[in-house]
This record gives structure tokens, sequence and C-alpha cells, in this order.
């Protein structure tokens, strides 16, 4: 950490003028791709993210095929343009990363025993990026495959929690990502509370570690509610159209 770089005033706000525990603004619309299955957009602070689901399909490459479920294949892509750095295009180790413990993270709500041999492809594109964009795009991913009528057993909700300045931050912004002390995104079955996606960068008490993991989870039902409102918007009939009725 640098030490010069101030994050949290003394009046407890950040570089962003939020409190400790506040999310950024957020925004999601559900069913924005009309030739997709299901979609999703989601903003989150300055984070742009698109959600696009097709499937189940035929499940290619063919050898990948497995006889008693379908399995869920996750690209998550970030554009170049997304960063202020110009990001060198297609995939690497990272995108390879985020796009493995999503798929697992979507393989625990999924319903894939429904569909054996078949394949459930989920594509996320970054396309403006300020820190914690694997949160936003598991976060969308799950709203679209909702959209596509995907059978689940629940959404799944994700944020990041942080450490800055020796205080534990919720939603790092890339400034806090940066010049913080650690990072601990997490995301939660918010039926259960079952933890399905849980890593961690840099160092934190075990107290801060469970101070941690309650204030993200109680952020993930925040934004399981923001999820569910997505799709009530998406499917619900217009007052007026249910008077025509
Ligand atoms: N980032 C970047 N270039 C890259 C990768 C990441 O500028 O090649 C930025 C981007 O804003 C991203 C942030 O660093 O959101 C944090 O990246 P991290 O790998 O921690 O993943 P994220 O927090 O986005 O899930």
């Amino acid at each position: 950490m640098d030490s010069d770089i101030v994050m949290v005033d003394d009046k407890g706000k950040r570089v962003d003028g939020r409190e400790a525990n506040d999310l950024r603004p957020m925004k999601i619309e559900a069913g924005v791709l009309p030739n997709a299955d299901g979609s999703a957009y989601l903003e989150i602070g300055k984070n742009k993210v698109l959600a696009a689901v097709y499937g189940p399909r035929e499940c290619h490459p063919r050898h990948l095929q497995d006889p008693t479920k379908a399995i869920v294949q996750c690209k998550y892509n970030m554009q170049s343009y997304s960063v202020s750095d110009r990001k060198r295009p297609g995939p690497d180790r990272r995108s390879a990363e985020i796009s493995k413990i999503i798929s697992e993270a979507l393989e625990s709500v999924i319903l894939t025993e429904l569909f054996p041999r078949a394949s459930i492809d989920v594509y996320i594109e970054i396309m403006q990026a300020n820190a914690g964009t694997r949160c936003a795009g598991l976060t969308a991913a799950s709203v679209a495959l909702a959209d596509a009528g995907m059978p689940m057993r629940d959404l799944v909700p994700s944020v990041a929690v942080g450490k800055a300045d020796g205080k534990l931050l919720l939603d790092l912004n890339k400034e806090e990502d940066n010049f913080g002390e650690a990072d601990l995104p997490l995301a939660i079955i918010p039926k259960t509370d079952e933890v399905v996606l849980l890593q961690m960068d840099g160092h934190m008490t075990k107290e801060e570690f469970d101070s941690a993991m309650k204030t993200g989870v109680a952020a993930c039902h925040e934004i399981y509610e923001m999820q569910k409102d997505a799709l009530r918007r998406r499917y619900s009939v217009g007052e007026e159209e249910e008077v025509e009725e």
C-alpha cells in the first residue's frame, strides 16, 4: 500500500464520497439482447457489463459433453477499450481464471442434471471497468440466465469487500482496489447464504475477514433485491395493459 494516498478521510468518507458500507449506484436491466436466449445489462459505479446466455444447446467441443448433465461454459471478456491503458485484446490468464470461477458459481444454481450432454453458454463482456468486474459479471449473468428461463435454484448476487487505510470497505472502486490492502470478492445463494465464490488478495485479520464476510453477505442480499426487481420489470404486465385485459 502507498501510505501517501488517502483512501478514507477523517470523516470516514471514501474517495467517491461513499461511506464504508455503501454500494456504488447500481442499475440492472434484463432482456436487452433480442438474439440471445437471455441477457442482462448491469452498471455499478463506472462498470458497464453485458451478459448473454445461449442454451441449453449442443455442446461444442463435443468431447466436453457430459452424459449426466449440462456443462456451463462462461466466457468473461474485458474489452480493450474498457480500461484507460489499452488492454491487449483476446483471452489471457486473468480472463480464463474469471471465466472458470463464474462457470463454477453458476453451475451450483443451474439444474444442469435436466439437460444431459448440453452446454449452457454464458458470455460476459466488460465494456467499462472500474474494479469489481467479476462480481458485476456474475450478478448480470445470473439475471441473464433467469431471463432465458433457465431452471435454477436461485440467483447469484456478488460483490467484493476490501480494505484500504486499515478500514473495511464495501464494493471497492479502482483506486481502492489498486492502493488498498485487501480485496475479497464473494458470491452467495441468497436462499441459503451458501458461499459459491470466494477469493482473496492481500491481508486481513481473522476478525476483519469475519466482519468482511458479514458485510459482503448483507450487500449480496441488497443486490439480490435489485436482480429480482430487474426481472419483475422485464416480465411485469404494465398497469395500462392490465386494464385493457
Ligand atoms: N484492470 C485493468 N487492466 C487489466 C485488468 C484489470 O485496468 O488488464 C483494472 C480494471 O479496472 C479492473 C480492475 O483493474 O476492474 C481490477 O481488476 P481485478 O483483476 O481485481 O478484477 P475485478 O476487480 O475487475 O474483478
